[in-house]
């Protein structure tokens, strides 16, 4: 494929030279030179010197990504071919799992290409583009999965705007239409997913661990709230663990219809459990003033969410949420705090819960954290990549 040479500002290089994969929207010296989606962009010093190739993609991340540091080699079919296979062989031992068929199988630049992911559910393939860039590789990226994988059918996802727009399309791309739901395993749990259905599967892949660890160590007869509850994912693994009983709270209409599904398909009695569609915060004012008390509560809001009332920011508010969190958690109860936000870290994450229990007068004992599993493979030289933190804490006296 051809290439545009393109000279990088002198404070980037050194970055971009060991090894940072993200083009920095203010990197480079001849931006004017970015002309088209999906071009190949030669990166040099302001010597000229050959540093790496990659390709212009628009995210609100950065202009691009950086592929390969190798001057000679061309990024053409071989080479999307050598780097999905690395990524397919590093999950050999996944695809081998009996309780567990759903994982990623490719993570961006982790595994070497940003601006795409991969996941697998059952047979099925779910291709997710992040840029008009990356889409331009469709094809070639397309025909070596197909080489590479046996797959009942493979799905896809525009995740870039057009006019703002999430591209809501068929989503499906080749080989048989699954029946939707998919019916997936993860460690023995069943889970409905959907492929063809908006931007969201109704599954977070990545919580697969804190999941698990909440079914098998902390949930037994349990009186668990689950915030920000979605699909209920965190409700099921509880209530599988022996939690007397979950409430599962969400703004979002759909997640009452979803959340009993979820329970259904695990045989699980929804009626016996409590679906609220709210405000979590408008809920938190009412459990405080009823002086609810949980023997566990899961807080996993997103980054940034908006509703009539409330806005909220988990860089900023995530004290305060953690704060109404504690004065409706049991002594001797867990709280499990995780956030998705990529621009703080986990030592300041730690910062702001040690200041919720502060303010809140209470001593509280950090049992577990965790951050992303095996499968989303990180790039060691890309630290916001390792967006999640999970910490599961004890409220004490
Ligand atoms: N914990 C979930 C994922 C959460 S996704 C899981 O494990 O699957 C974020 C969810 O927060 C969305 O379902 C969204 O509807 C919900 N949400 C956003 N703002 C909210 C608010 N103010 N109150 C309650 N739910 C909210």
């Amino acid at each position: 494929m051809k290439e545009t040479t393109i000279r990088v500002k002198k404070n980037y290089v050194n970055k971009l030279r060991i090894g940072y994969p993200l083009i920095e929207k203010d990197a480079l010296m001849d931006n004017n030179k970015l002309k088209k989606e999906g071009m190949i962009l030669r990166l040099v010093d302001e010597q000229h010197r050959f540093i790496a190739k990659g390709y212009y993609g628009k995210q609100n991340k950065g202009n691009g990504w950086v592929l390969h540091d190798e001057k000679n080699t061309s990024i053409d079919k071989a080479f999307f071919k050598e780097t999905l296979k690395k990524a397919i062989d590093y999950r050999r031992k996944m695809y081998q799992q009996k309780d567990t068929n759903a994982f990623r199988v490719f993570n961006g630049e982790g595994d070497g290409i940003g601006g795409m992911t991969i996941d697998y559910y059952a047979g099925y393939y779910l291709i997710q583009w992040y840029s008009q860039g990356i889409y331009t590789f469709r094809n070639n990226i397309l025909d070596v999965l197909k080489e590479l994988v046996d797959y009942q059918g493979i799905y896809e996802k525009k995740r870039f705007n057009k006019g703002g727009q999430y591209i809501d399309d068929d989503d499906f791309v080749c080989g048989e239409r699954a029946k939707m739901p998919i019916l997936v395993q993860e460690n023995g749990v069943n889970f409905a997913v959907y492929l063809n259905e908006g931007a969201m599967v109704g599954f977070f892949l990545d919580q697969r661990d804190v999941r698990q660890v909440i079914r098998s160590h902390y949930a037994k007869g349990k009186k668990v709230l689950n915030t920000f509850s979605y699909t209920g994912a965190f409700s099921v693994f509880a209530a599988l663990g022996g939690a007397i009983k979950t409430t599962s709270v969400d703004l979002a209409n759909r997640s009452r219809a979803k959340t009993r599904e979820q329970f259904m398909v695990n045989h699980i009695n929804p009626d016996e459990h409590d679906i609220i569609v709210e405000d979590i915060f408008h809920y938190f004012k009412y459990a405080i003033k009823k002086k609810l008390l949980f023997d566990m509560v899961i807080l996993d809001p997103p980054s940034f969410a908006k509703s009539k009332k409330f806005t909220f920011s988990a860089a900023k508010d995530y004290t305060d949420l953690l704060k109404q969190t504690i004065a409706i958690t049991q002594k001797q109860g867990i709280i499990v705090v995780s956030t998705n936000c990529s621009t703080f870290n986990i030592e300041q994450f730690k910062d702001m819960i040690h200041r919720a229990f502060i303010e809140s007068k209470h001593a509280y004992n950090i049992l577990e954290t965790f951050s992303l599993p095996y499968d989303f493979h990180l790039n060691d030289h890309f630290k916001e990549g390792n967006y999640l933190k999970v910490v599961l804490i004890e409220k004490k006296s």
